[in-house]
């Protein structure tokens, strides 16, 4: 989408959420943007698309909708923590409706968790699709203790 804008010398702007959209009748016509701490009104000629991602950083809708969160667990998130169901609240604004009667509410893989020299964790996804008696194996390391001297088990697909 980026690409396609930016050929088309459409300007992009960073860092500037939208805030909320604007309805004549029952159609959405604009929206506002804070653009540099400053509200700004634009009209949009077609429609308004929502590209807003999920809600990984909802704490309320995770604990919501994830098991393992409403048992006190967590997880690491992989995408955007900035993503804190702006777009579902905006779409709900205007009649939106969040259908969470679903099977699984979000996509699970293994995830890294490497540090980095200026102490960050760089969360890295181990892509299980990518494993297979060809190409790789997934390698899980888990620490000996007195009780468990051996726990270590092959996981390579045989
Ligand atoms: C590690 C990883 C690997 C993946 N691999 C694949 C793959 O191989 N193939 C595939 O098809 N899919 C893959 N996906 C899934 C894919 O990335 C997502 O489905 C897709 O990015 C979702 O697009 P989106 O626009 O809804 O959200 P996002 O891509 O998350 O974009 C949302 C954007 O909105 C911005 N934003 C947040 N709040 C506001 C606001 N108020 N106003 C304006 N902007 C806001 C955010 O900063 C973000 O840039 C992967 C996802 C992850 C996390």
């Amino acid at each position: 989408m980026a690409a396609a804008a930016i050929a088309r010398g459409i300007p992009l702007w960073l860092s500037s959420p939208i805030v909320e959209l604007h309805q004549a009748g029952r159609r959405t016509v604009g929206a506002v943007i804070d653009k540099e701490g400053k509200p700004v009104e634009v009209t949009a000629r077609l429609g308004v698309v929502l590209a807003r991602g999920g809600f990984p950083g909802n704490d309320d809708l995770t604990r919501r909708l994830y098991a393992h969160r409403r048992a006190g667990k967590n997880h690491a998130t992989l995408p955007p923590c900035g993503n804190a169901s702006d777009g579902l609240r905006l779409a709900q604004s205007v009649g939106g409706r969040l259908r969470d009667a679903v099977h699984q509410p979000a996509a699970w893989t293994p995830v890294s968790l490497v540090p980095q020299p200026d102490g960050a964790l760089y969360r890295f996804r181990i892509s299980t699709s990518a494993v297979s008696p060809a190409t790789s194996a997934l390698i899980g390391v888990v620490v000996a203790s007195p009780t468990s001297p051996n726990p270590i088990t092959s996981m390579s697909p045989s």
